[in-house]
């Protein structure tokens, strides 16, 4: 790994979003109520106007007040959910995190998030890529296998029926259409993986 650049995680991770906004709002305007793009830009920007800040604390408490401010900026539903990813990650990741490192602190923060929203894989949420790339990180798998991966996982939430957030109040109507976290969660996902193998 070519090691943690928060700032340039950050610049990736908030471009990601903010190219994607109007995608993410059209996935949520399907199975939801069209905010989603919104919230994750508001949030992405907010942390990407005190990057400095953050780059300038130890990789844990920086964590730890992305997700603070995830919370209070993203909103909606999946604001709690996120800030709960990146505050439990900065609980549990030491300053220079390996990939076992990594591995572990997201197992865990993955069950901060599933405990925080009562809810676990298969239910058609950011969970159904959080889950696999969790996975695939154990295996050793490369940052673009691990982006591959956490694609296919979106794509893959397209046939199933929501069972938590505003798209379950659709029932059957949620299937056929892509879960909104799941796909932001991706591009996370794929932003991340690749800033930090250095491409
Ligand atoms: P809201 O649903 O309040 O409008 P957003 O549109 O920002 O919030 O986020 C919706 C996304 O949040 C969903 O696509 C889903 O991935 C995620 N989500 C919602 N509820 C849960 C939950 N209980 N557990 C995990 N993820 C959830
Ligand atoms: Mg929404």
């Amino acid at each position: 790994m070519a090691g943690f650049d928060l700032a340039r995680l950050i610049a990736a991770a908030a471009d990601t979003i903010a190219a994607h906004a109007d995608e993410l709002t059209a996935l949520d305007q399907a199975i939801g109520d069209g905010d989603h793009g919104l919230n994750m830009k508001r949030g992405f920007e907010a942390v990407r106007a005190e990057a400095a800040g953050f780059a300038a604390k130890p990789l844990p408490e920086a964590l730890k007040a992305i997700g603070t401010k995830l919370v209070m900026t993203v909103g909606g539903a999946s604001g709690p959910l996120f800030g709960t990813l990146f505050m439990a990650l900065g609980k549990d990741v030491p300053a220079a995190p390996d990939r076992d490192a990594l591995t572990s602190a997201l197992g865990k923060a993955i069950e901060a998030v599933a405990a925080r929203g009562k809810s676990q894989a298969g239910q058609k949420t950011m969970l159904d890529v959080l889950q696999p790339v969790h996975e695939a990180l154990a295996q050793g798998k490369t940052a673009r296998d691990i982006s591959d991966i956490a694609d296919e996982a979106a794509d893959a939430t397209v046939p199933m029926k929501a069972l938590r957030g505003r798209a379950s109040f659709l029932g059957d109507r949620s299937i056929g259409h892509m879960d909104p976290g799941a796909r932001s969660t991706a591009l996370l996902v794929r932003a991340i993986a690749e800033t930090i193998e250095g491409r």
